[in-house]
């Protein structure tokens, strides 16, 4: 299996090319990267992943700044 690019090294041309991969490593994710914020649910490819905690119930409703 190819080696999988971290996200968090993903420029807007890889994140246009590659939607396909990027919806694939995203959906349902399990892991956070501690650095750059961004989500998968593999820890390959994140560059400081870390297991993704609970998450807030209705956040749907907090404001974002
Ligand atoms: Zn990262």
């Amino acid at each position: 299996m190819a080696k999988i690019k971290s996200l968090c090294k993903w420029k807007e041309k890889d994140i246009a090319k590659r939607m396909d991969l990027l919806v694939s490593l995203t959906e349902e994710p399990t892991y956070v990267c501690r650095k750059c914020a961004r989500v998968s649910n593999t820890k390959k490819a994140l560059c400081k992943a870390v297991p993704l905690p609970a998450r807030l119930p209705s956040i749907k409703r907090l404001k974002v700044a």
